[in-house]
């Protein structure tokens, strides 16, 4: 019998994708989120976001453990692997549908492209420019007959019909303090996408009321994207964590650091002959 965990206030987690090696970048996130944890006597999740099935390789999950362990971490096991909750993503779904707020939508990138241009200046969101509306505006029964022809499809989010449901949110950000949700940055997200049955923001929202996350810890690259996350809270009934986004580790360049600053990847670090108490003051610890 697995033993049962602790009581504890808090609750922290990091969440990897495993879709290349760890870097210099992951092992603050990793390090930020255990510390938080221990600081609190609470608990340190370790979730793999592996629902790019296209992208993840089970060698860059056997890594993260085992850079992770070499950097000294330790975390509770058993590790949720998105891959095997997909049953629950669809729930979601399920009562995101019922509730009106979803929508098929059949563009590919190109007639997004196409769309946009055709527009002139569509306005920009932390993604990019945001979705047109297009698939929005189809009326239901031909949506209905355009899903029964087998023609691919993402669901996305109905923005306007979502924020009408749930009103002005607020969610908290340990360095931001009281931060007024702002959705609509984003326009009607992905919610699940052509290639997988689920997406980022979908899953991450999920998971963490799942596991039980009261502090959700992450870079500040994803400041934007909470505004989805509490709004996904309100529509499906979820817990909204306190959040703490923190800074980033830039590269030489100055740009923050990827999976292709190849230099900085743990396994490098290593192989260069730097100990894990070298590589966790570079990172900041
Ligand atoms: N899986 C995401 C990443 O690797 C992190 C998600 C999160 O912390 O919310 O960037």
């Amino acid at each position: 019998m697995p033993k049962k965990p602790p009581p504890a206030d808090r609750i922290t987690r990091f969440a990897p994708s495993p879709t290349g090696y760890l870097h210099l970048g992951h092992a603050l996130a990793a390090l930020f989120a255990a510390r938080a944890a221990k600081q609190a006597a609470g608990r340190f999740l370790l979730r793999m976001e592996d629902i790019d099935a296209a992208r993840c390789r089970p060698a860059f999950e056997k890594a993260v453990y085992e850079d992770l362990r070499w950097l000294g971490l330790e975390w509770e096991t058993p590790v949720r692997r998105q891959s095997e909750h997909m049953d629950d993503y669809a729930g979601a779904l399920d009562k995101l549908a019922a509730l009106e707020v979803l929508y098929p939508c059949f563009c590919t990138r190109k007639e997004i492209r196409a769309e946009i241009a055709a527009a002139g200046n569509a306005p920009h969101g932390p993604d990019g420019p945001l979705y047109p509306g297009t698939c929005r505006e189809i009326e239901p029964p031909t949506r209905k007959e355009r899903m029964k022809t087998g023609l691919p499809y993402a669901l996305r989010l109905d923005l306007a019909k979502a924020t009408a449901l749930t009103g002005g949110l607020n969610w908290t950000d340990v360095e931001a303090g009281t931060v007024a949700g702002r959705p609509q940055v984003f326009g009607d997200v992905v919610l699940a996408r052509k290639d997988a049955p689920t997406s980022y923001h979908l899953a991450v929202t999920l998971d963490d009321h799942l596991q039980g996350v009261t502090l959700v810890s992450r870079g500040e690259d994803l400041f934007a994207a909470t505004h989805i996350h509490r709004l996904l809270q309100a529509l499906l009934d979820l817990d909204t964590p306190a959040y703490h986004h923190h800074r980033l580790l830039a590269n030489e360049a100055g740009r923050r650091l990827c999976k292709r600053d190849k230099a900085l990847s743990l396994r490098a670090l290593r192989a260069a002959g730097k100990t894990p108490e070298e590589v966790r003051r570079m990172a900041g610890f």
